[in-house]
């Protein structure tokens, strides 16, 4: 039998950061669900996809094959063949990842996938709906959030590390947008799953985030 983490909450709240060091500390494998949504955003993008059109968007949907490898550890998203994984972390595959995302057909395609993945192996899978619609059986769920600004705060010093000019304000706007067509759409909106566990991390640190997701892990084993 194997043991699967679900973590949901809106964009910014520090769930892969969080995710990714319970799993390391859990000796879990690690599965972020919106690297998969930002691989078909960025294929639509790429493809100028017209997604409104249903025939179009389903034809594109037959045409993307998407892969996760472990590499060294790390997850490494594959699109046809090719590695994407830096690709899919700009603000414009952000934003047409939230788009396609609203899309019942998009959600389709990735949730066998989704739920496989976790049939077989131990899991700390982190989304919007995870909880909820994906794994509603996982042994922990948990609602990860912050405040809006604290979240914009995080991802303002994360693209200034990178060298990336931006201004918070766009940041925050962004995010709001895209929490805003999260929690909206009808298909698999984000909310938190009834047995979830709410966390509040704008006081936290990213280890006591972890520190908390495994501590409640292990005592549910
Ligand atoms: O988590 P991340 O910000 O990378 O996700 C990108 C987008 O993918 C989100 O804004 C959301 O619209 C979508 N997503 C989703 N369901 C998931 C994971 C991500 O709808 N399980």
């Amino acid at each position: 039998m194997s043991f699967a983490i679900a973590i949901d909450g809106p964009a910014g709240a520090g769930k892969s950061s969080a995710a990714k060091k319970a799993a390391e500390s859990l000796r879990f494998v690690y599965v972020d669900t919106g690297a998969m949504y930002r691989t078909i955003g960025l294929y639509m993008l790429e493809n100028q996809v017209r997604v409104d059109e249903e025939e179009a968007l389903k034809a594109a949907l037959d045409r993307i094959r998407i892969e996760l490898k472990y590499e060294e550890g790390v997850q490494r998203m594959y699109l046809n063949g090719e590695d994407v994984s830096d690709r899919i972390r700009t603000p414009e595959v952000s934003e047409k990842a939230s788009v396609v995302a609203a899309i019942p057909a998009v959600r389709e395609k990735l949730l066998n996938l989704q739920r496989d993945m976790a049939a077989s192996q131990d899991v700390v899978m982190d989304g919007r709906d995870i909880g909820t619609n994906i794994l509603p059986d996982a042994e922990l769920k948990i609602y990860l959030t912050a405040s809006v600004e604290e979240r914009a705060r995080r991802r303002y010093q994360e693209l200034i590390q990178k060298g990336e000019e931006c201004s918070i304000e766009d940041i925050q706007r962004d995010i709001a947008d895209r929490d805003y067509r999260d929690i909206h759409r009808e298909t698999a909106p984000l909310r938190q799953a009834e047995d979830a566990v709410y966390l509040d991390s704008s006081d936290m640190t990213l280890d006591e985030v972890a520190a908390e997701i495994t501590c409640l892990a292990k005592e549910r084993m």
